[in-house]
């Protein structure tokens, strides 16, 4: 079967669940609210809501909050924000901790059934007779002493603290996850929602098997690090009568240049080195988003990626040009001029007052609205620009028309401070090389605006265990650039994408008050688009 399940391609997948039936299927995330959600989990519950809605089914939401010592309530706050910023609502929201109650019956019950023991071995010298298939000193106690070692657990005396409850399944399979694995283990530490009423909480991997059992989970999706525990997990079902549940197994995503591990992103934000975890950087789903991936892109991605079995580390780039075929058709054209050596033009020919025309903000895409372009006797173009022309060069100002340059002014070290063009309306624009974005001038309306761009917070590939992440944090991640931006970006609203042309695509990032001067100042961050 592992086999087959290896084989699956593209087509199959396309086929879906094994044995799903319209209208019956349910399927769950289980985040851990002890985290933000990032680019991993995206992969995860995508997925899920992709084949409930398939089947017309439905997707549960579970935190699984089995582990007092790692979650915290803001953090499940945080998590369902992080679905929304995915468009992803489940048609339930639970806890493992819903079923504590059920839960501890149910281990009870494994106990008297014989199926599972207490067991006090300290837990390395477990791990080595796990690890060369030994069995517990324990293994073989009755029922009642079970119990009681379970109930001084439960009490979480002095003596209780020291057992676990191991289920009976094998003490020396070849699959190493069969041999006796822990189901209850005690923690004193409050939990954020059940306080002190428990000091013994469920395993992973007893708890996760019994509530989708009882949720009536049809299909589990689980990355495939676990196919191991496959047979374990349906083992926890059978043993207690429950009722079966698929598993449908995928594989973990990894992105070159990124680190998905919760105790390194921390890092980051500990040493100051992002903003938070909503940094642009960050593969975090609110990080992805605030840079402008879309959920569009992230869904066809991750559908794309589906029936993959094969852990590997991807390249951005491929999402990224997935994300610019779905912003493209809708981003609006805007105009922006680098602050710095920015080049004033005079223009023979241009109107001596200003004039205004409407035009459409996406030519190709007129549903977007217009925008306002002013004509003026002077203009602002780039530096760079500037630099290209040739005397006597006919070039097209984009939505204006033709212009013959006919004087530039050029300081010794090669910038150029003034040009003057003559318009040249008639002019045939298919006929110009270059076709250059520019801004009214004088306009009190130019918006100041800054340009972010980013780098990898890393400079290694793929970290391995053993290096430390401060040994390769990349020295400079932000670059800023200041520019001047048509008066048409005042209705942007934050998070809006658009298109500066010929620079790329941006995301709004937030409306400052001007340092210094009047008005506003408007970050954008650039989008990348997939290409090198
Ligand atoms: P895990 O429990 O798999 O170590 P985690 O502790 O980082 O993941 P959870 O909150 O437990 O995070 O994960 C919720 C769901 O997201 C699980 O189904 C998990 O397998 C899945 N998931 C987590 N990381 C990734 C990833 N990198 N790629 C795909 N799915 C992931
Ligand atoms: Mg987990
Ligand atoms: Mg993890």
């Amino acid at each position: 079967a592992s086999k087959a399940r290896n084989n699956r391609t593209a087509a199959s997948f396309a086929l879906g669940l094994q044995g799903a039936k319209e209208g019956e299927v349910v399927t769950r995330f289980p985040p851990e609210p002890s985290g933000y959600l990032h680019i991993g989990h995206a992969k995860a519950v995508l997925l899920n809501q992709y084949f409930a809605k398939m089947y017309k089914g439905k997707m549960l939401i579970r935190f699984d909050d089995t582990n007092p010592s790692k979650e915290k309530t803001e953090f499940e706050e945080s998590i369902l924000e992080d679905l929304a910023l995915l468009d992803v609502q489940g048609d339930g929201l639970s806890h493992t901790s819903d079923y504590f109650d059920q839960l501890y019956d149910l281990c009870i019950k494994m106990i008297e059934l014989g199926k599972a023991y207490a067991d006090d071995t300290v837990q390395e010298q477990m791990r080595k007779e796990r690890m060369d298939g030994i069995a517990s000193q324990r293994r073989d106690a009755s029922v009642e002493e079970n119990l009681k070692h379970f109930a001084e657990m439960k009490a979480g005396t002095e003596d209780g603290l020291r057992w676990c409850i191991r289920a009976k399944l094998s003490v020396d399979d070849p699959n190493k996850a069969l041999r006796d694995p822990v189901i209850y283990r005690c923690n004193v530490l409050p939990h954020h929602r059940t306080g002190d009423k428990w000091k013994i909480y469920p395993t992973y991997d007893f708890a996760c098997p019994v509530v989708d059992s009882l949720e009536g989970v049809t299909h589990a999706l689980r990355t495939n690090e676990y196919r191991d525990r496959n047979p374990q997990y349906n083992w926890m079902i059978e043993a207690l009568g429950l009722r079966p549940v698929k598993i449908w197994d995928f594989s973990r995503l990894n992105f070159i240049y990124t680190l998905l591990s919760k105790r390194k992103l921390h890092w980051f934000v500990n040493e100051g080195l992002v903003k938070g975890w909503d940094d642009p950087r960050f593969p975090t789903v609110r990080g992805i988003r605030r840079r402008g991936l879309t959920v569009e892109a992230l869904r066809q991605f991750m559908l794309a990626q589906g029936p993959s079995q094969a852990i590997v580390s991807l390249e951005w780039d491929s999402i990224w040009a997935i994300n610019k075929k779905v912003i493209d058709p809708v981003a609006p054209r805007f105009w922006a001029v680098l602050q710095d050596k920015k080049v004033l033009v005079t223009l023979k020919g241009a109107p001596s007052t200003p004039e205004v025309k409407m035009l459409p903000k996406h030519k190709k895409n007129p549903d977007i609205g217009e925008k306002k372009t002013t004509y003026t006797p002077q203009i602002l173009i780039e530096q760079e620009d500037a630099l290209s022309f040739d005397d006597n060069e006919e070039i097209t100002l984009m939505d204006w028309g033709n212009a013959i340059v006919q004087s530039k002014t050029i300081t010794p070290s090669g910038e150029v401070t003034a040009i003057e063009l003559t318009l040249n309306l008639q002019g045939d624009f298919r006929k110009t090389s270059k076709k250059i974005h520019w801004l009214p001038y004088p306009s009190p309306s130019l918006i100041p605006v800054t340009l972010l761009d980013y780098d990898y917070l890393i400079t290694k590939k793929k970290l391995e265990e053993e290096d430390d992440v401060k040994d390769f944090v990349t020295p400079v991640t932000e670059f800023k650039e200041e520019a001047l931006a048509d008066p048409n970006v005042v209705d942007l609203k934050k998070g809006d994408i658009m298109q500066f042309e010929r620079k790329g695509y941006f995301i709004l990032d937030g409306v400052y008050p001007n340092t210094g001067g009047e008005g506003t100042r408007m970050e954008f961050i650039r989008i990348p688009d997939g290409k090198a």
